[in-house]
């Protein structure tokens, strides 16, 4: 299976997706947001400052989050990865080509997972997420709920809703996409590198499609 790089918009699913390829086809998963907010809960002094940035829906400095990345990719082994939520902007995907490079990391599909704000928005506003083994959760969504309500499955903690996951904030947080992310679409694109799935459709037939998309060919 090819490394798969997630440029989506927030709350597009691209956890969920991860988790699905985790149990099942032994993806190594690396989320940028989920390491920040192990920072903020370690009560740190970057930690505490990461989260103003995130509960304002702000970015993190491109200089922080390729440092974290380039630790991270250097503890790759064998399996396959998938990046989550990095790169974020084009100064991102432009130092990650070189690292991934550098590193002999090049069987590689940049997935684009398409969604429109008012399905984004109502995802964060359901979502609740694991503290502990940070699985993601949605209330508005049957195949998403937990099996008892605010529990996790498989630890039996409660659930937590995100200090961003407010209306208010993810609009800003969508925007913030729109402006900074979004052009990584087309970066991608010019480099034939890019596969598009519908973020809309039901869960089967989105694990199906990014699925083909990340099979040798
Ligand atoms: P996520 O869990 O991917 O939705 O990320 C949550 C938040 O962490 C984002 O809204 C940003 O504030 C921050 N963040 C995560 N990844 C990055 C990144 N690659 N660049 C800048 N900020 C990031």
């Amino acid at each position: 299976m090819k490394n798969i790089i997630f440029i989506a918009p927030p709350a597009a699913g691209k956890g969920t997706i991860s988790d699905y390829l985790v149990k099942n086809y032994h993806y190594e998963h690396l989320s940028t947001g989920d390491l920040l907010r192990d920072e903020v809960a370690s009560g740190s002094l970057l930690g505490k400052e990461i989260d103003k940035i995130i509960s304002s829906g702000n970015f993190v400095s491109d200089e922080l989050m390729i440092q974290l990345v380039a630790k991270e990719l250097d503890k790759l082994r064998d399996r396959p990865f998938i990046l989550d939520g990095f790169p974020r902007t084009i100064e991102q995907a432009q130092r990650l080509e070189e690292m991934l490079i550098s590193l002999g990391l090049t069987n590689n599909v940049a997935i684009y997972l398409d969604i429109d704000i008012d399905t984004a928005t109502k995802r964060a506003l359901g979502r609740v997420v694991c503290p502990n083994c940070k699985r993601s959760y949605n209330i508005y969504n049957e195949e998403l709920k937990p099996l008892r309500d605010n529990i996790c499955d498989d630890c039996g903690v409660f659930l937590e809703k995100r200090s961003d996951d407010t209306e208010e904030t993810f609009k800003m947080r969508f925007q913030k996409y729109l402006e900074k992310t979004s052009p990584i679409v087309d970066y991608y694109e010019k480099k034939n590198r890019l596969a598009k799935v519908r973020a809309t459709d039901d869960l089967k037939t989105i694990y199906n499609n990014v699925i083909l998309e990340a099979k040798n060919d």
